[in-house]
């Protein structure tokens, strides 16, 4: 990785993108001291907003635009030249400028690319229905939304048993509309919770009215009768008034790619969130980064990292080299129950459970030997707080005192 702090201290920064990453990079500059020109270029209208809620409140319609907001209009105006929307289109190292769709261009000092992603589409040739939506934007949330909203007593199809599938699916019950999620694994959210966790996420939706079919691959999407029309591989049919695809994220890298940069399932990055070329960094869900915890590369797709990770980014932009060393910590609402992952969940690790399930409240604690690697925590947040300090800390764990539900943890 190229060395940043070689650098002489930059007087323009260039961010692109303009989620909540951007919004921290644009926030932490400022109140470090950088004093110099600040342009973020943002391919969508809003300022930097919060993207948990568009699944749960914004989806609802419990929550407005205000609430998601990561900064005040006026405020945010004073601290960056925001140009929006405007699109990014390429970058030139050589000369250090970045150019737009629209034909602008801006010279940097330093660059951050804060440029998330996109949801992962369905293949067209599987797509032959109009009724079909996607969720990554709040204009996206809004508009999904006010049609569940309209759908009472109707039958939506989610496509994707994973974390925006689930979410989606509970708050469409919440809203009174009938739902079917298809996931062509056997499990829900296998890639990131044990078998425990998918089965019981799997009675948590079932008891709340979702009618969730696993193993069960699309082969393709159709208009029907005013709606939609699953086929599915085993031969069998699904109708619905309306499908919603929550499939993955597909990082935005082209921007990066063709300039050179190196990219590997994201912007490589490493501690500081530099890429190979010193003056250009990345953050947020497109940048891959060396994790201390998990001590191997991954690309988070989490609101804590959108935040900590800029954070970090924006200080090394400014020459102050504190790594990013986050424990990794993601959080999913669905129907009564407050789910949060915590460190390094994988396959080998042994696991005790402290709490009960069926009853909602559990924490599973992942043990590697002794060492304590990561927590699952359901209904049960402070058990989660607790097991943060330990394991910062790296403190031996009191296996008696996690069995002892009657005790809270200290
Ligand atoms: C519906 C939903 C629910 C979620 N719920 C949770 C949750 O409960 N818990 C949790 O921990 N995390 C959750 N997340 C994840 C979290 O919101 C993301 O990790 C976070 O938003 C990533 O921020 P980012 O700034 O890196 O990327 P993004 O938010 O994707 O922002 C990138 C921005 O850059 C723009 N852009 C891209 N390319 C260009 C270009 N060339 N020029 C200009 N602009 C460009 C994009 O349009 C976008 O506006 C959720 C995400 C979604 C979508």
């Amino acid at each position: 990785m190229a060395d940043s702090n070689v650098l002489d201290a930059p007087r323009t920064v260039v961010v692109i993108g303009g989620g909540q990453a951007a919004g921290w990079i644009v926030r932490t500059l400022r109140k470090e001291g950088f004093d110099g020109r600040l342009v973020m270029i943002a391919d969508e209208i809003h300022l930097p907003y919060e993207r948990p809620p568009l699944s749960k409140a914004v989806l609802s319609g419990d929550a407005d635009i205000s609430t998601v907001r990561l900064v005040d209009h006026d405020a945010f105006a004073s601290l960056v030249e925001a140009w929006q929307p405007e699109c990014a289109a390429s970058i030139d190292r050589e000369a250090r400028v970045v150019r737009t769709a629209s034909g602008r261009e801006v010279h940097y000092d330093r660059l951050v690319i804060a440029t998330g992603g996109a949801a992962r589409r369905l293949p067209d040739a599987l797509v032959k229905t109009s009724h079909l939506a996607y969720l990554r934007t709040l204009d996206d949330a809004v508009a999904l939304g006010t049609r569940m909203r309209e759908s009472h007593g109707k039958r939506l199809l989610m496509i994707g048993g994973g974390w925006i599938g689930l979410e989606v699916a509970a708050t469409a019950r919440k809203l009174g509309v009938d739902v079917t999620v298809i996931e062509g694994a056997s499990r829900l959210c296998a890639r990131s919770v044990p078998e425990a966790v998918s089965a019981f996420l799997l009675r948590l939706h079932r008891d709340s009215g979702v009618d969730v079919r696993l193993n069960a691959s699309l082969v393709s999407l159709d208009d029907h009768a005013g709606g939609v029309r699953a086929h599915l591989a085993d031969g069998s049919t699904l109708d619905a008034n309306f499908a919603v695809a929550g499939i993955g994220l597909n990082p935005h890298t082209a921007l990066a790619e063709h300039a050179g940069l190196d990219v590997n399932d994201g912007i490589v990055v490493d501690e500081f969130g530099a890429t190979s070329d010193a003056c250009v960094f990345a953050c947020g869900d497109v940048a891959n980064h060396p994790n201390a915890w998990l001590k191997r590369r991954v690309r988070l797709e989490s609101w804590a990292n959108a935040q900590n990770q800029a954070i970090a980014t924006a200080r090394a932009v400014l020459g102050v080299r504190a790594p990013y060393a986050e424990i990794p910590w993601f959080w999913s609402d669905q129907f009564d129950v407050n789910l949060q992952i915590l460190g390094d969940i994988a396959p080998g690790y042994t696991h005790v459970v402290r709490g009960d399930l069926e009853a909602r409240r559990a924490s599973l604690f992942f043990f590697d030997g002794d060492a304590l690697r990561g927590v699952i925590a359901i209904n049960a947040a402070r058990d989660l707080k607790v097991a943060k300090k330990w394991m910062s800390q790296g403190r031996a764990v009191d296996l008696a005192a996690l069995a002892d539900t009657a005790k809270a943890l200290a």
